[in-house]
């Protein structure tokens, strides 16, 4: 199972997706934009991350403990997440980003 979590971050249009396994533990973290994203697969016209993003906005799930479940495209939220990331968190601009 493969987990994804995605947060703003500071810069407009780039987001923070984060990968986890089953139980929670974090296992990659890329920068991820609408064209561009920071994981091996970035230089290739699109990959899971860029196709996932659209879910995540869409439904106003970034920034929440909403996680997303790439191989059978559901949805869960967990309320014990420890936020590792919470120093990346954006003080701005996370209700414009949310679109
Ligand atoms: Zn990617």
């Amino acid at each position: 199972m493969s987990l994804y979590n995605c947060k703003s971050t500071s810069t407009p249009f780039l987001w923070r997706m984060t990968k986890f396994d089953s139980d929670l533990n974090m296992e990659a973290s890329y920068l991820v934009s609408i064209s561009d994203c920071s994981c091996p697969a970035g230089y290739r016209p699109t990959c899971r991350h860029r196709q996932m993003l659209p879910k995540f906005t869409r439904i106003n799930a970034v920034d929440k403990l909403w996680f997303f479940d790439f191989e059978t495209n559901t949805w869960e939220k967990h309320s014990d997440h420890s936020d590792s990331g919470e120093d990346l968190q954006a003080t701005m601009g996370s209700d414009s980003v949310a679109r």
